[in-house]
């Protein structure tokens, strides 16, 4: 019997991320969010970072296939 390798344990949804999302190396993708996140924290745009961070976290899911 095959068995897959990704489990379907459902979707978690946190209404405020307390955790932010890390960026994995070497993807540029990652590397712009994280400095697009940066720069809005940076000048006090904190709604701005959450909506990057949410960005992130699905770029980690979608591309990564990854947890946050
Ligand atoms: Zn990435």
């Amino acid at each position: 019997m095959r068995t897959s390798a990704s489990t379907q344990s459902g979707p978690v949804y946190l209404p405020l991320p307390s955790v932010q999302p890390e960026p994995v190396s070497g993807c540029r993708h990652c590397l712009e969010l994280a400095v697009r996140r940066t720069n809005a924290v940076s000048s006090g745009d904190h709604s701005k970072a959450t909506d990057v961070n949410v960005a992130l976290r699905a770029h980690l899911r979608e591309v990564h296939g990854g947890e946050e």
